[in-house]
């Protein structure tokens, strides 16, 4: 039946990419209204010219000027801007809003487009770390369809579906352990932005594939669980499985556990989160039991890889923490990429950090803001400090 007009933004990433090859495949059912990039003015030019959007957004001037004059002779619209961004998600004529972009830069338009009662398919999970309390309520509030692009927050959304909220016990996020597993600080020390960028199982952007190896993307996925589905701290759990063939559990009241199980292929819940509450068919590789013969499970080890009990504390604490956690945790990140602070410092970061800024118990969307824009003052402080910074 119907086509469904998608606004993809942060189409030239990683996950952007990889949903306009979900639109390519199924055409008959997908068409693109939007894209969106910050920079990458090359990229989103040959996206535009292939998809024929109606408009195109950028974020960084001179790549808006940049794409403006190449596409000054089609009738795609260009706009410049957060404020765009947050305008053209709530148009008529966009169906789903795809929320790809990187880090609480994609608070905003997600908020938005969750505001106008939109289909969102969301990827980007700093913004329900950061305020999930606030989007929530809001989708709630506009009847808007929150499905989750991360791939075991799908798992638990498919798991959930058919299930009585007050059966379910918790929820186990499975973690790959990323490129470091296993490893002590003494190693750790000395690990370069180039080696945490090996991931074993995925390819992804450069952020989220420093969490991994830091452990804090799991951390940010166990407050994303709990706002999605309306847990309790305690309701949530994580376990190391390195093959990443289970994509998480729900344990239910009467001991049942439910997984879901795939090849680790962020298409398929980039797809699942584009058509729900239909599937569609693929020809993507099916699971082969020779390769994933062996599926193992192991604690997590929060004493090395504090980012994790960081996150972890930030949810117990609650309120702005989470925002703040987030902040820091995306300038000290930065700051490993560019050889700035080392790995095990970015630990330290967070955590003075934390302790710096004044906890707000129930924020709102300005404290936000604020926490934001005051975590990253603090936290750059102390990458200065670093003795890394320092020549
Ligand atoms: P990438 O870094 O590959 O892509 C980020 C996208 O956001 C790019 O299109 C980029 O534009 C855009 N962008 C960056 N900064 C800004 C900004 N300030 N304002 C507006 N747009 C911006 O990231 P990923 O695709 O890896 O990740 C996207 C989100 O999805 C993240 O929140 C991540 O945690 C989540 N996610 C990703 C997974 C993956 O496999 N990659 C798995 C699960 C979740 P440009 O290219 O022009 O700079
Ligand atoms: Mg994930």
């Amino acid at each position: 039946n119907k086509m469904k007009r998608i606004a993809i933004l942060g189409s030239t990433g990683s996950i952007g990419t990889q949903a306009l090859e979900v639109v390519s495949a199924h055409p008959d059912m997908f068409q693109v209204e939007v894209l969106s990039a910050h920079a990458n003015a090359d990229l989103l030019i040959e996206q535009a010219k292939m998809y024929k959007p109606n408009a195109v957004v950028l974020t960084h001037q001179p790549s808006f000027e940049k794409v403006k004059s190449a596409l000054s002779s089609s009738p795609i619209k260009v706009f410049f801007g957060q404020e765009a961004l947050c305008d053209v998600v709530q148009w008529e004529t966009v169906d789903i809003v795809l929320g790809a972009i990187v880090g609480f830069a994609g608070l905003h338009s997600t908020f938005a487009a969750v505001s106008a009662g939109k289909h969102v398919a969301l990827a980007n999970k700093e913004t329900l770390v950061v305020a999930g309390d606030l989007v929530m309520q809001r989708a709630a509030e506009r009847r808007s369809l929150l499905v989750p692009v991360d791939s075991e927050h799908s798992a638990l959304f498919q798991c959930l579906v058919g299930e009585h909220p007050d059966s379910v016990d918790k929820v186990i996020l499975t973690a790959s352990g990323g490129p470091f597993r296993g490893k002590k600080p003494n190693f750790l020390v000395n690990v370069k932005a180039s080696h945490a960028m090996q991931h074993p199982n995925w390819t992804m952007g450069a952020k989220i594939t420093i969490d991994s190896a830091t452990l804090m993307n799991k951390g940010l996925e166990m407050i994303e669980a709990k706002w999605l589905f309306g847990l309790k701290n305690e309701q949530i759990d994580v376990v190391v499985h390195p093959q990443s063939a289970v994509h998480s559990f729900v344990q239910f009241n009467d001991g049942s556990l439910k997984a879901q199980l795939g090849i680790p292929d962020m298409k398929l819940p980039i797809q699942y989160a584009m058509a729900f509450p239909k599937r569609i068919p693929n020809a993507f590789k099916r699971y082969d039991f020779k390769q994933f013969n062996t599926l193992t499970f192991e604690e997590p080890d929060y004493k090395t890889f504090r980012n994790l009990a960081l996150a972890r504390d930030a949810m117990f604490k609650g309120g702005n923490m989470p925002c703040v956690l987030n902040a820091a945790n995306e300038i000290t990140v930065q700051a490993f990429l560019q050889n700035r602070v080392d790995f095990l410092e970015m630990s330290d970061i967070i955590e003075k950090t934390m302790q710096k800024v004044d906890f707000v118990e129930r924020p709102a969307m300005e404290d936000y803001e604020r926490s934001d824009a005051e975590a990253r003052r603090y936290a750059e402080e102390f990458v200065k400090q670093s003795p890394l910074a320092t020549h």
